[in-house]
């Protein structure tokens, strides 16, 4: 059996790899100074150009451009007319802003437990969960697999909630062949440089709905508007005239980095492409190795994986989850987790949430860690991280 380098044995590299990282090239770099010698560097062409093509890609009939992915899920709140006194149900296995959305809006998250193979919201718990009080789903695809949109939609129309998408993890992926961005009421993404495209900090909302659509431009830019058809003074004063109509905030991105995420979105199929190949690669490799388990994909999903997760199966091994985490970094690969239930945090636990709320989440929790994945992985440094966890779960096997 070969000597852990946590206990003084050879990494199996020497140069450390992270979980994930951004992708960027020299076209991206070049489209980001064009954009900086011109005359516009914010509000200007290529955010309406990057809307255009997100919403060609995703098929969805609008799109809306933000400054990130918090924003873009706090829009979606703001459009989707949640207030103080509703519920907003979303899954403890997310980010926080995946339930903090709600907070901003003064509504109550409530945390529906996941199915314990795919990781994604169980849908027959979102059911369990829903009071008269509940306003909305936030179903994130955890991982970048799509949640179970058909059920989570049929759960959405029977009792009249509006069903946000929380995709940030999921740009490229398809459901029964169509992308995700055209399948809920409201999608958000996120194109911070953990996720699939960055643009540095950014975001994006798209919607098929006309109401929701002009709901999530007042939002990001202030509640103001340049259309007459929505004043309430017009006929106006001249064409410097704009009026605020609602309470907005200032959500937008600048010009340049638009210009960052077009060219990054000419990549994405390609990205996915690698990302795909890693992901069968991984599987194969860990499927039979005793204590580990590899994530359930669902059918439906033509997945665009952000993030690998292997599970511990620590009745099987020897170690904890610590151990085996430290003993990943001691390889030089360096793991990471996701995520703490969310309603562990003590921002949370001091509104009232207990531990035990979501026992799925909870035990998926306790035993798993995420592995590198990103395209410029090359093979050989997969097969360092396949060497490592197969070198870590073997010293550690029952
Ligand atoms: C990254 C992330 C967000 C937030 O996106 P930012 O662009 O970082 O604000 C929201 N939800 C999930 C699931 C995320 O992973």
């Amino acid at each position: 059996m070969e000597q852990l380098a946590l206990m003084g044995g050879k990494p199996v590299r020497t140069e450390k790899i992270f979980y994930g990282r951004q992708c960027v090239g020299e076209d991206d770099i070049e489209a980001v100074a064009q954009v900086l010698r011109g005359p516009y560097i914010t509000c200007g062409p290529k955010v309406d150009e990057a809307e255009q093509k997100l919403a060609a890609y995703t098929g969805a009939r609008y799109a809306v451009i933000c400054s990130n992915g918090t924003a873009a899920l706090h829009c979606a709140c703001i459009a989707a007319g949640i207030g103080p006194g509703d519920e907003v149900i979303t899954t403890p296995m997310t980010f926080a802003a995946s339930a903090n959305c709600a907070v901003y809006c003064g509504a109550k998250p409530v945390f529906a437990d996941i199915d314990p193979e795919t990781y994604n919201i169980d849908p027959e718990s979102i059911r369990a969960h829903i009071t008269p009080r509940t306003k909305a789903v936030v179903a994130v695809d955890f991982t970048g697999q799509a949640v179970k949109i058909k059920e989570i939609r049929a759960i959405c129309d029977q009792y009249g909630l509006v069903f946000i998408e929380d995709a940030a993890h999921a740009i490229g992926t398809a459901y029964n062949g169509k992308m995700v961005g055209s399948l809920a009421d409201i999608t958000c993404f996120s194109f911070h440089p953990v996720k699939t495209i960055t643009c540095g900090e950014g975001g994006a909302i798209t919607t098929n709905s006309k109401d929701y659509y002009q709901k999530l431009v007042l939002a990001h830019t202030h509640g103001i508007t340049r259309e007459e058809s929505q004043m309430e003074d017009a006929p106006h004063e001249g064409i410097w005239y704009y009026e605020q109509i609602s309470l907005g905030y200032n959500y937008r991105m600048t010009d340049f980095q638009a210009a960052m995420l077009i060219s990054q979105l000419n990549k994405l199929e390609g990205f996915k492409k690698r990302r795909q190949e890693i992901v069968k690669k991984y599987d194969a490799a860990f499927k039979d190795v005793p204590g580990i388990i590899v994530q359930r994909e669902i059918p439906e999903s033509d997945t665009c994986r952000h993030l690998y997760i292997i599970r511990l199966d620590l009745d099987k091994l020897t170690c904890t989850r610590r151990q085996f985490f430290d003993a990943m970094s001691a390889e030089n690969v360096q793991c990471q987790i996701h995520y703490v239930p969310v309603y562990w945090f003590p921002f949370y636990r001091h509104k009232g949430y207990e531990k035990g709320l979501c026992p799925v989440a909870e035990d998926v929790y306790k035993g798993i860690l995420s592995i590198p994945l990103y395209p410029m992985l090359s093979d050989s440094d997969t097969d360092d991280v396949i060497h490592a966890v197969k070198k870590i779960a073997e010293y550690y096997a029952k």
